[in-house]
């Protein structure tokens, strides 16, 4: 018997949600599974693979230099440690104690997301600059001390309103000599970000393979200038230092090559139609229910132009909707917005007629049930 979710009694899911690494992150398309079938079946010598792949990956994303990790997280933690020791050797074999090595990491208390903490793992701490309502030039200049290693900078439209620009950040972080990094895991798209953030002058930009870009879920890419990344790859696997707990497979490194390939091919015009006709399906279909109010929200979760429907619940409760989503057969996971609000998300479905399920669970949920 072969392995299967159903062999496991493991329960299939359809996610308008989001591309969340708890519900499978993204499907992978058939180049990407053709691409790690192909390097599963013959041996190569890893380095050449990750420099090759690197040249390549950052060839066609118009970068000096692109490295691939396990993931967004792992891809923090690298960065991190290029940033502390860059290629100095005698400095790696310290890790992570490394007491010569700079460990602050420097970041706005506005970008403070959870997986801020990836760069604990690399033996920093993280200096926060600002507050929730905004940041000033002189609060990041004085964060800026002989400990410093780099700053990390969080992408996305969502998490800008109180922090610096890039631009400024940059400028403030060359006076002093230290690189910023950017985690933009989930920026993509608009596509033309692979190179936006490296173009803005940060030493590197790091994007999860398992989100929009529809690689292995346990890939990442790293872009960023040449001297920055050989100080990840002096750090990295397949090396037997200390982030070879991280270590990149060759099935991952070829499917996240075909995975960035194939979005730099695709019509991402053409999806955001087809994505944009599914929601205003979904707004008609669910118009005439009593006690919603279903609207079309030309931005995801992660502050990505993607469309979606926001479904504001006038006298259900969202978490018992997204409960009740959960519990039918097929289950279907819904976004929840806020307290009163849930998302529904097209553009990680696997097949647009589940777009069609998804409406007659909600009709059936929202309609039927009611008294
Ligand atoms: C998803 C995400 C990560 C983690 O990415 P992985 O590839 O799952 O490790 C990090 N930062 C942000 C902002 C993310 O959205």
């Amino acid at each position: 018997m072969t392995a299967s979710y159903a062999s496991l009694g493991v329960t299939p899911i359809i996610n308008v949600d989001a591309r969340m690494t708890f519900l499978g992150g993204s499907l992978m398309p058939p180049e990407v599974l053709a691409a790690m079938l192909a390097a599963a079946e013959t041996y190569v010598d890893v380095f050449e693979l990750q420099a090759r792949a690197g040249a390549h990956l950052a060839a066609i994303t118009r970068n000096e230099a692109a490295y691939v990790c396990t993931g967004a997280a792992a891809g923090m933690a690298l960065c991190t440690l290029a940033a502390r020791t860059g290629t100095n050797l005698a400095d790696i074999a310290r890790l992570p104690l490394a007491p010569d090595c700079p460990s602050e990491i420097i970041a706005h208390r506005a970008h403070r997301v959870p997986y801020s903490r990836a760069i604990e793992l690399a033996g920093t701490t993280l200096v926060e600059v600002g507050d929730a309502i905004r940041t000033e030039p002189f609060e990041l200049e004085a964060a800026f001390g002989p400990r410093t290693a780099g700053v990390l900078y969080v992408a996305g439209q969502h998490l800008s309103r109180a922090a610096l620009p890039l631009d400024q950040v940059v400028e403030i972080a060359d006076r002093f000599g230290v690189p910023v990094f950017v985690d933009a895991a989930a920026q993509l798209p608009p596509v033309d970000n692979l190179w936006r953030f490296t173009e803005q002058g940060a030493a590197a930009a790091i994007f999860s393979g398992g989100k929009d870009l529809c690689g292995p879920q346990s890939s990442g890419l790293i872009v960023g200038t040449t001297d920055f990344l050989a100080g990840v790859v002096a750090n990295g696997a397949p090396h037997q230092r200390i982030a070879r707990a991280m270590k990149v497979g060759k099935e991952e490194i070829m499917g996240l090559v075909a995975a960035v390939e194939r979005y730099l091919a695709i019509d991402h015009e053409q999806r955001y139609q087809e994505c944009g006709a599914i929601v205003d399906r979904w707004v008609a279909g669910l118009a005439h229910l009593p006690g919603v109010e279903a609207t079309r929200n030309e931005i995801n979760s992660a502050g990505q132009p993607m469309p979606r429907v926001m479904l504001r619940l006038h006298d259900r409760d969202v978490a018992s909707l997204r409960a009740a989503m959960r519990g039918r057969t097929p289950s279907i996971a819904i976004g929840r917005h806020d307290s009163t609000t849930c998302s529904l998300t097209p553009e990680c479905l696997a097949d647009p007629a589940e777009a069609d399920t998804v409406l007659t669970a909600l009709l059936d949920e929202l309609g039927g049930g009611r008294s």
